[in-house]
Order: structure tokens, then sequence, then C-alpha cells
């Protein structure tokens, strides 16, 4: 067995691609080494793609720093045969955009079906305490588009896998439509099947369908699901403002406008919920 806390360099295969909603991909690798825990990550260097050499030379050229890294939370839990991520690619917008998107267009393809991938493995701190009982009653669980991805791996360990029983799990999850719900029928099997341990609240903010919340999540929305305060954990993950526009909104004066984590982030303030008890990840 690996030591845990190590990170390592991986090699898995794609055995399967699952296109999750229009435009996002989940792809599935098998690999050998699968010790981590739910909620972590992996790194993939965009440099092993010979698809994108040229384009890597060109922005690498343009910006004049080598390009990093990338980073995918596993939706997979340990207890899983493989090691899957979900990638929602990002898109070029000519208007505030410099660049285009490198690493997401090409992963999020059922191209990658049988194709190698190098990754780094397996890290990050989006995980639940191992006495999680002790801290908590309720998790709660706040996910907008592909944020959804470490929750569902936390949800998948904590229900499958039986842990930590006496501990409540809400996840409010924010989409557009009905049609970018990523993990859709997981979830709705997953609410079904753990009725008294999980609670699933779909919020859509571009459509009005039965069933379904319209609009963004509000500090009543919340306030609602929040049985006590001083005893759930809250787990945000989703969009936050990116140090591009950070940096933009610097040189131009103009505040950049809060998105997912600064909106959630101010409505846990007004719940009273401890700073200690929010944890956030976000993609930008
Ligand atoms: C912990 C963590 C977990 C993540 N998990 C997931 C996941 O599960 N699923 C998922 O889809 N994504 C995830 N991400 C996001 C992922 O790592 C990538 O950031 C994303 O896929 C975009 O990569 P890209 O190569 O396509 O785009 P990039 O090439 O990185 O470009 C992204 C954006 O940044 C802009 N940009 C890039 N460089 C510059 C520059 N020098 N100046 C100005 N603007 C610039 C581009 O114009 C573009 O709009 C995660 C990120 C983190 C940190």
């Amino acid at each position: 067995m690996s030591d845990i806390k190590k990170i390592r360099p991986l090699v898995g295969q794609v055995i399967k691609t699952v296109q999750e909603t229009p435009d996002t991909w989940t792809l599935h690798l098998q690999t050998n080494d699968r010790a981590y825990l739910a909620g972590q990550f992996v790194s993939i260097d965009p440099h092993q793609f010979e698809e994108l050499s040229e384009i890597l030379a060109y922005v690498e050229h343009k910006k004049s720093r080598k390009e990093l890294i990338r980073a995918y939370s596993m939706a997979s839990a340990p207890h899983e045969e493989t090691v899957s991520i979900t990638i929602k690619p990002e898109r070029y917008n000519a208007e505030h955009d410099d660049y285009p998107p490198i690493l997401s267009p090409f992963l999020a393809s059922g191209f990658m079906m049988g194709r190698t991938i190098k990754f780094l493995g397996y890290t990050g701190p989006y995980v639940l305490p191992i006495n999680l009982e002790e801290q908590a009653d309720q998790v709660l669980h706040l996910v907008a588009g592909s944020g959804a991805v470490p929750n569902f791996a936390l949800l998948k360990d904590q229900l499958i896998g039986n842990k930590n029983p006496g501990v409540h799990h809400t996840l409010i999850d924010v989409n557009r439509t009905y049609e970018d719900i990523i993990y859709r029928e997981e979830l709705a099997l997953l609410a079904q099947k753990y009725p008294k341990r999980f609670t699933l609240v779909h919020l859509l903010t571009r459509e009005q369908r039965d069933g379904f919340v319209h609009g963004r999540p509000s500090l009543e929305l919340i306030k609602s699901h929040v049985k006590d305060p001083s005893r759930v954990l809250a787990y945000a993950c989703g969009s936050a403002i990116t140090k591009w526009q950070r940096k933009k909104a610097e040189s131009t004066g103009v505040p950049a406008a809060p998105r997912f984590i600064e909106s959630i982030a101010e409505i846990m303030q007004a719940l009273g919920i401890d700073k200690k008890r929010f944890k956030h990840e976000s993609y930008g």
C-alpha cells in the first residue's frame, strides 16, 4: 500500500467515458494505486498530450511562461474500482478572455476512451474529518455546476460506506438548467436509497421546473435546511473570483462581482456558521 500522504506519479487508462451533460464528461481510469481520500484531487500535465503541443507552444510564447499542471477533483470514492474525474470544459469568451482554455476541452470528450493519462496523485484538504460524528450532526454540501464533483465523492464514501451513520447530509446543488445537472440519476438514487441520511435539493437558475427550486441559493433557503449552525460542517465547491478577475479589478478599479463561493461565504456568516466549520474549494 502506498503512503497516502505522498504525492506520486501515477498512470491510468481510460476504460470508460460517460457524457454527464451536453458538455461535461467523466473519465474512468484504471490504475493500480487507489490510495486516496474522498474529496481529493489529481493533477494532469497538459504537455503529455501530443495534440496540445502547438497550442501550448503558442500560449507559452505569448505568456512568456510554461503552462502549469491542472487539478481535477475525483468524482470516485476510494471503494470504487476506477478513479474517475469529471471535466466541464472552460469556454473561450473573446470579450473577456485573453487566451483560450487548453486542457479541459481536450479531456471532456469520448475520444479519451482507451487513452493513457499520466497524473500526480493524490492530494487535497477537501476531505471530511476522521472524527466527523464528534464534530457534527449534519454536513451541508453546497455546490454549483462542476463543483458537484468532490462532494459526490464525499457523499458516496459516507453513505455507501456507511460511515458516521449519525450524520445527516444535505446537498444543495445549483445548476442553470435540468440538463446541466451532473450525476442527476446517481444523486436521485442515493436520495431514494438513504432517505434518513440524505436530503437532495436541486436549484435551477435559468429554468422553472416542478420539484426544483428556481433561483440562486438564498439565505432563507439555506437556513431552512440547517438544523443547528453549531453542529453543521459546510463544504462548498464552485466558481469563485479568479486571480485574472482580481487582477483586472485592481487595474480597472471596478470590483469583481461575487461568484458562488463569495455568495455562500456571506450566507455562512449570516447564519453564524463558524469559519472553521466552512470549507470551500474553487476551480478558478
Ligand atoms: C482543486 C481543484 C479541483 C478542480 N477540479 C475540477 C473538476 O473536477 N472538474 C473540472 O472541470 N475542473 C476542475 N478544476 C479546474 C481545472 O483545474 C482547470 O482549471 C480547468 O479545467 C481549466 O483548464 P484549461 O487548461 O482548460 O484552461 P486554462 O488554459 O487554464 O484557462 C482557463 C481560463 O483562464 C484564462 N487564463 C489562462 N491563463 C491566463 C493568463 N495568463 N492571463 C489571463 N487569463 C488567463 C483563460 O483565458 C481561460 O479563460 C479544478 C481546479 C482546482 C484548483
